[in-house]
């Protein structure tokens, strides 16, 4: 029998934020909004990302920058601090990042430009104390070196240890065993599950189904009935820690993307994000035809003048779910779309593509869609 892998996942904490405030020396109690710029309340632009202290405000990453501007303006009205950010910083302090925790990581895989999963079931000789303990020291190298807060998660498969790494947020570590998968699950809320999203979420809420353990209880044929039997086959997977724990550092080729070009160079980035996730919607509407799911959501904009950029984020399981790749695809373009340029194009692929075994799959997919 395979002994279980030792997989981590390292999240780097409000990063972008972290980053800013880090160069700019900022307050980390005085809140930071980074995006386009807020003309005093007017902005049409969006907001990339922000610091805790204006997440307290109901801030979020991909919101109308003049809505936060109305939750928390600058001076003299409020205290907020706006800035545009700095792309050459991220992706500086993100590979010092990188370099540090590819060092014990037989197999590596950067899943965005603040996360990576390492699976180190050989460097720690499969114990798993000493994977907390290099964890720890993961961590205090970061801190020194780069000046960043970083969280980390240890579990016996992918998705495991990407929710571990949220549980203790920020500057946490937490350790999934083997065998305690199951203790993990119990009264753990369903949203708390990457692939489970509002709508999903809701729709188990009106069963009466809240935690990850309730969900388990009802059984892969009674769960089948509410969510139909893919998701409910997946579930049962999770729960009993039987999802993939493979780390590649190789991107599969294979992928399914749509792209649109403007007819005239958009200054307005929320239409552009707009148009961004009909794409995303037809993408995962041709996926699930074709009967695959897809670990990596890619992102594709064109500026005036043909400068062309791509970011990527991949997740721990495959899916083919409409909510996981809007809400991915709109993080990606809040977070890097660059601010007060013109977008000539937008893209929006699925790559790291899964085959589902059966056809029957296939035909449940179809059927599901036309629900
Ligand atoms: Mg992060």
């Amino acid at each position: 029998m395979n002994e279980p892998r030792i997989i981590v996942h390292c999240d780097l904490d409000a990063f972008y934020a972290a980053v800013e405030t880090l160069h700019h020396g900022f307050d980390e109690s005085i809140p930071l909004i980074i995006g386009s710029d807020p003309e005093g309340g007017r902005g049409r632009g969006i907001v990339s990302t922000c610091n805790y202290a204006a997440r307290k405000f109901g801030i979020r990453s991909a919101m109308a920058i003049s809505e936060a501007w109305r939750r928390c303006p600058a001076a003299p009205y409020g205290n907020g601090i706006y800035i545009k950010g700095s792309r050459g910083l991220y992706s500086r302090a993100s590979r010092k990042v990188m370099q540090i925790l590819q060092k014990p990581a037989e197999y590596f895989e950067q899943a965005s430009i603040d996360e990576a999963y390492l699976d180190v079931t050989d460097f720690v000789s499969g114990d798993w104390d000493a994977a907390v303990a290099l964890c720890r020291d993961l961590q205090d190298e970061i801190i020194k070196q780069i000046g960043l807060s970083a969280s980390f998660g240890i579990a016996p498969n992918r998705i495991l240890a990407k929710m571990s790494s949220e549980v203790n947020k920020p500057k946490g570590i937490f350790r999934i065993l083997p065998d305690e998968v199951s203790l993990f699950f119990e009264s753990r809320n369903i949203r708390e599950v990457p692939g489970i999203g509002k709508k999903r979420a809701t729709q188990l809420t009106e069963w009466g189904i809240t935690s990850v353990d309730e969900m388990y209880g009802y059984g892969e044929i009674a769960l089948a009935r509410i969510t139909g039997e893919r998701f409910a086959n997946w579930i049962m997977m999770v729960y009993e820690g039987k999802t993939s724990s493979e780390i590649s550092p190789l991107r599969s080729r294979k992928s399914i993307g749509k792209e649109h070009t403007f007819d005239f160079d958009k200054e307005d980035h929320q239409l552009v994000l707009e148009s961004l996730l009909s794409l995303v919607r037809r993408v995962m509407k041709s996926s699930r035809e074709a009967g695959v799911s897809g670990r990596l959501a890619e992102v594709k904009i064109r500026y005036t003048g043909f400068e062309t950029h791509t970011h990527g984020r991949s997740i721990p399981v495959a899916m083919d779910d409409d909510e996981v790749f809007t809400g991915l695809a709109k993080r990606l373009f809040a977070n890097n779309a660059q601010q007060d340029r013109k977008i000539r194009l937008i893209g929006f692929r699925l790559g790291q593509l899964d085959t589902p075994k059966t056809k029957q799959t296939r035909l449940l997919n179809l059927f599901n869609e036309e629900e």
